[in-house]
Protein backbone atom coordinates (compact mmCIF):
# COMPACT_ATOMS: atom_id res chain seq x y z
CA UNK A 1 0.00 0.00 0.00
CA UNK A 2 1.03 3.60 -0.34
CA UNK A 3 1.13 5.42 2.44
CA UNK A 4 3.05 8.48 1.20
CA UNK A 5 1.05 11.61 2.17
CA UNK A 6 -0.73 13.35 -0.85
CA UNK A 7 -0.04 17.16 -0.78
CA UNK A 8 -2.75 18.83 -3.81
CA UNK A 9 -2.44 22.49 -5.04
CA UNK A 10 -5.48 23.82 -5.96
CA UNK A 11 -5.24 27.06 -8.28
CA UNK A 12 -8.36 28.05 -8.79
CA UNK A 13 -9.27 29.94 -11.10
CA UNK A 14 -6.09 31.20 -11.09
CA UNK A 15 -2.92 31.56 -13.56
CA UNK A 16 -2.04 32.50 -16.89
CA UNK A 17 0.48 30.85 -19.48
CA UNK A 18 3.48 32.55 -18.08
CA UNK A 19 2.90 32.37 -14.30
CA UNK A 20 2.06 28.94 -14.98
CA UNK A 21 4.86 28.08 -16.28
CA UNK A 22 7.26 29.95 -13.93
CA UNK A 23 5.39 28.45 -10.71
CA UNK A 24 5.32 24.39 -12.06
CA UNK A 25 8.83 24.71 -13.97
CA UNK A 26 10.19 25.58 -9.56
CA UNK A 27 8.06 23.43 -8.56
CA UNK A 28 8.87 20.39 -10.26
CA UNK A 29 12.55 21.39 -9.91
CA UNK A 30 12.34 21.79 -6.15
CA UNK A 31 10.44 18.19 -5.65
CA UNK A 32 13.97 16.71 -7.37
CA UNK A 33 16.02 18.62 -4.66
CA UNK A 34 14.04 17.59 -1.86
CA UNK A 35 13.54 13.88 -2.81
CA UNK A 36 9.81 13.46 -4.29
CA UNK A 37 9.54 10.38 -2.90
CA UNK A 38 8.91 11.65 0.69
CA UNK A 39 4.87 13.00 -0.67
CA UNK A 40 2.63 12.86 -3.54
CA UNK A 41 2.06 16.09 -5.04
CA UNK A 42 -0.16 17.27 -7.30
CA UNK A 43 -1.75 20.57 -9.13
CA UNK A 44 -5.40 21.13 -9.74
CA UNK A 45 -5.63 23.32 -12.50
CA UNK A 46 -8.03 24.80 -14.64
CA UNK A 47 -8.99 23.23 -17.50
CA UNK A 48 -7.60 25.65 -20.24
CA UNK A 49 -3.97 24.86 -18.54
CA UNK A 50 -4.23 21.27 -18.64
CA UNK A 51 -2.34 20.32 -21.83
CA UNK A 52 0.12 23.40 -20.81
CA UNK A 53 0.60 22.22 -17.40
CA UNK A 54 0.69 18.33 -18.67
CA UNK A 55 3.50 18.90 -20.76
CA UNK A 56 5.89 21.21 -17.93
CA UNK A 57 4.79 17.92 -15.24
CA UNK A 58 6.25 15.43 -17.93
CA UNK A 59 9.26 13.80 -16.79
CA UNK A 60 8.75 15.31 -13.39
CA UNK A 61 7.18 14.00 -10.12
CA UNK A 62 4.11 16.29 -9.88
CA UNK A 63 1.02 15.38 -10.81
CA UNK A 64 -1.97 16.86 -12.45
CA UNK A 65 -5.71 17.24 -11.43
CA UNK A 66 -8.68 19.25 -12.48
CA UNK A 67 -10.90 20.67 -10.15
CA UNK A 68 -14.13 19.50 -11.51
CA UNK A 69 -15.33 17.47 -14.44
CA UNK A 70 -19.23 16.65 -15.85
CA UNK A 71 -21.08 13.64 -14.28
CA UNK A 72 -22.24 12.68 -17.47
CA UNK A 73 -19.89 10.82 -20.20
CA UNK A 74 -20.53 12.38 -23.31
CA UNK A 75 -23.10 14.76 -25.61
CA UNK A 76 -24.96 17.70 -25.28
CA UNK A 77 -24.00 19.40 -22.08
CA UNK A 78 -22.76 22.36 -23.20
CA UNK A 79 -19.79 23.97 -21.23
CA UNK A 80 -19.33 20.27 -19.67
CA UNK A 81 -15.55 18.53 -19.58
CA UNK A 82 -15.68 14.63 -19.32
CA UNK A 83 -13.72 12.67 -17.38
CA UNK A 84 -12.90 10.68 -20.62
CA UNK A 85 -11.35 13.90 -21.61
CA UNK A 86 -9.49 14.98 -18.60
CA UNK A 87 -8.02 11.31 -19.09
CA UNK A 88 -6.38 12.26 -22.43
CA UNK A 89 -4.64 14.80 -20.69
CA UNK A 90 -2.85 12.49 -18.02
CA UNK A 91 -5.45 13.60 -15.45
CA UNK A 92 -4.77 11.54 -12.36
CA UNK A 93 -6.96 13.37 -9.47
CA UNK A 94 -10.29 15.41 -10.08
CA UNK A 95 -11.67 17.62 -7.05
CA UNK A 96 -15.48 17.18 -6.76
CA UNK A 97 -17.75 19.11 -4.37
CA UNK A 98 -15.32 21.73 -3.55
CA UNK A 99 -17.63 24.39 -1.38
CA UNK A 100 -17.23 26.94 -3.87
CA UNK A 101 -18.72 25.08 -6.22
CA UNK A 102 -21.24 23.59 -3.82
CA UNK A 103 -21.76 27.23 -2.54
CA UNK A 104 -22.08 28.96 -5.96
CA UNK A 105 -23.17 26.46 -8.65
CA UNK A 106 -26.07 24.55 -5.96
CA UNK A 107 -23.87 21.37 -6.29
CA UNK A 108 -25.98 19.07 -4.16
CA UNK A 109 -24.57 15.97 -2.14
CA UNK A 110 -26.12 13.77 -5.04
CA UNK A 111 -24.94 15.75 -7.94
CA UNK A 112 -21.31 15.18 -5.89
CA UNK A 113 -21.63 11.36 -5.72
CA UNK A 114 -22.38 10.74 -9.55
CA UNK A 115 -18.99 12.87 -10.42
CA UNK A 116 -16.74 10.78 -8.27
CA UNK A 117 -18.53 7.87 -9.87
CA UNK A 118 -17.55 9.47 -13.12
CA UNK A 119 -14.46 9.63 -11.93
CA UNK A 120 -13.75 6.33 -11.06
CA UNK A 121 -15.03 5.18 -13.80
CA UNK A 122 -12.08 6.91 -16.07
CA UNK A 123 -9.68 6.02 -13.84
CA UNK A 124 -9.37 8.93 -11.79
CA UNK A 125 -9.00 9.47 -8.73
CA UNK A 126 -11.64 12.03 -7.03
CA UNK A 127 -10.69 13.99 -4.30
CA UNK A 128 -14.21 14.80 -2.56
CA UNK A 129 -14.53 17.42 -0.59
CA UNK A 130 -17.04 17.56 2.92
CA UNK A 131 -16.86 20.45 5.44
CA UNK A 132 -18.98 22.99 7.44
CA UNK A 133 -19.86 26.58 7.56
CA UNK A 134 -19.02 28.42 10.32
CA UNK A 135 -23.19 28.22 11.22
CA UNK A 136 -23.13 24.90 10.87
CA UNK A 137 -20.26 24.37 13.49
CA UNK A 138 -21.38 26.75 16.06
CA UNK A 139 -24.82 24.83 15.93
CA UNK A 140 -23.13 22.04 16.75
CA UNK A 141 -23.90 20.58 13.26
CA UNK A 142 -20.01 19.43 12.10
CA UNK A 143 -20.42 15.94 12.87
CA UNK A 144 -23.84 15.58 11.28
CA UNK A 145 -22.81 17.58 7.73
CA UNK A 146 -19.75 15.92 7.08
CA UNK A 147 -21.66 12.49 7.60
CA UNK A 148 -24.13 13.45 5.72
CA UNK A 149 -21.71 14.57 2.73
CA UNK A 150 -19.36 11.61 2.58
CA UNK A 151 -22.42 9.33 2.76
CA UNK A 152 -23.84 10.67 -0.12
CA UNK A 153 -20.53 9.08 -1.75
CA UNK A 154 -19.99 6.06 -0.58
CA UNK A 155 -24.36 5.03 -1.15
CA UNK A 156 -23.26 5.64 -5.09
CA UNK A 157 -19.87 4.21 -5.81
CA UNK A 158 -20.11 1.33 -3.14
CA UNK A 159 -17.30 -0.89 -3.16
CA UNK A 160 -15.16 1.91 -5.16
CA UNK A 161 -15.41 3.81 -1.90
CA UNK A 162 -11.83 2.92 -1.19
CA UNK A 163 -10.14 4.68 -4.61
CA UNK A 164 -11.38 8.07 -3.13
CA UNK A 165 -9.46 10.67 -1.73
CA UNK A 166 -11.65 13.07 0.73
CA UNK A 167 -10.83 16.51 1.68
CA UNK A 168 -12.21 17.88 4.67
CA UNK A 169 -12.12 21.63 4.32
CA UNK A 170 -14.18 23.67 6.40
CA UNK A 171 -15.45 26.36 4.77
CA UNK A 172 -14.78 29.07 7.51
CA UNK A 173 -10.81 28.23 7.20
CA UNK A 174 -10.95 28.49 3.17
CA UNK A 175 -9.03 31.43 1.96
CA UNK A 176 -10.01 32.98 5.36
CA UNK A 177 -6.27 32.46 7.19
CA UNK A 178 -8.07 30.32 9.93
CA UNK A 179 -6.98 27.34 10.05
CA UNK A 180 -8.89 24.40 11.80
CA UNK A 181 -6.36 23.86 15.02
CA UNK A 182 -4.53 20.19 14.72
CA UNK A 183 -7.26 18.45 16.87
CA UNK A 184 -10.56 19.99 15.35
CA UNK A 185 -9.32 18.45 12.33
CA UNK A 186 -8.33 15.39 13.84
CA UNK A 187 -11.55 14.92 15.30
CA UNK A 188 -13.15 14.74 11.90
CA UNK A 189 -10.85 12.94 10.16
CA UNK A 190 -11.35 10.33 13.25
CA UNK A 191 -15.17 10.46 12.24
CA UNK A 192 -14.69 10.29 8.65
CA UNK A 193 -12.19 7.73 9.05
CA UNK A 194 -14.27 5.47 10.67
CA UNK A 195 -17.19 5.83 8.43
CA UNK A 196 -15.40 4.85 5.59
CA UNK A 197 -14.07 1.73 7.78
CA UNK A 198 -17.91 0.47 8.03
CA UNK A 199 -18.15 1.24 4.50
CA UNK A 200 -15.24 -0.39 2.85
CA UNK A 201 -13.43 -3.68 3.20
CA UNK A 202 -9.80 -1.26 2.50
CA UNK A 203 -10.69 2.08 4.41
CA UNK A 204 -6.74 2.42 5.17
CA UNK A 205 -6.16 3.03 1.64
CA UNK A 206 -8.06 6.16 1.88
CA UNK A 207 -6.64 9.31 1.77
CA UNK A 208 -7.80 12.40 4.26
CA UNK A 209 -6.68 15.42 3.26
CA UNK A 210 -7.36 18.52 5.46
CA UNK A 211 -8.16 21.85 3.68
CA UNK A 212 -8.14 25.26 4.77
CA UNK A 213 -5.39 27.70 5.20
CA UNK A 214 -2.96 25.20 4.84
CA UNK A 215 0.70 27.01 4.66
CA UNK A 216 4.25 26.69 4.82
CA UNK A 217 3.96 27.54 8.73
CA UNK A 218 0.91 25.69 10.40
CA UNK A 219 1.25 22.30 7.83
CA UNK A 220 4.03 20.18 9.74
CA UNK A 221 1.52 20.70 13.12
CA UNK A 222 -1.72 19.54 10.60
CA UNK A 223 0.38 16.53 8.59
CA UNK A 224 1.54 15.23 11.96
CA UNK A 225 -2.27 14.19 12.84
CA UNK A 226 -2.52 10.31 12.58
CA UNK A 227 -5.41 10.67 10.22
CA UNK A 228 -4.42 13.32 8.12
CA UNK A 229 -3.15 12.29 5.39
CA UNK A 230 -2.17 15.21 2.79
CA UNK A 231 -3.17 18.44 2.18
CA UNK A 232 -5.12 20.64 -0.61
CA UNK A 233 -3.73 23.60 -0.50
CA UNK A 234 -5.44 26.59 -2.28
CA UNK A 235 -3.94 30.34 -1.78
CA UNK A 236 -0.26 28.44 -0.65
CA UNK A 237 -0.06 26.48 -4.10
CA UNK A 238 0.54 29.33 -6.24
CA UNK A 239 3.54 30.29 -4.25
CA UNK A 240 6.21 27.43 -5.04
CA UNK A 241 8.33 28.05 -2.30
CA UNK A 242 5.43 27.99 0.04
CA UNK A 243 3.93 24.94 -1.55
CA UNK A 244 7.41 23.01 -1.48
CA UNK A 245 7.72 24.05 1.95
CA UNK A 246 4.64 21.94 2.75
CA UNK A 247 5.45 19.20 0.80
CA UNK A 248 8.69 19.17 2.68
CA UNK A 249 6.08 19.01 6.23
CA UNK A 250 5.05 15.28 4.93
CA UNK A 251 5.32 12.85 7.80
P1 LIG B 1 -7.00 27.87 0.96
O1 LIG B 1 -7.99 27.01 0.03
O2 LIG B 1 -5.79 27.02 1.21
O3 LIG B 1 -6.69 29.10 0.16
O4 LIG B 1 -7.75 28.16 2.21
C1 LIG B 1 -8.12 25.62 0.19
C2 LIG B 1 -9.15 25.11 -0.78
O5 LIG B 1 -10.16 25.79 -1.01
O6 LIG B 1 -9.01 24.00 -1.35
Amino acid sequence: MDTRQLIAGNWKMNGSLAANEALVREVAAGLVQAGAARAHAAVCVPAPYLAQVAALCAGSALELGAQDLSCHEKGAYTGEVSAAMLREFGVRYAIVGHSERRQYHGESDALVADKARAALAAGITPIVCVGETLAEREAGRTHEVVKRQLAAVIHTNGHCISEIVVAYEPVWAIGTGKTATPAQAQEVHALLRAQLAAASTHPERVKLLYGGSMNAANAAELLAQPDIDGGLIGGASLKAQDFLQIVASAR
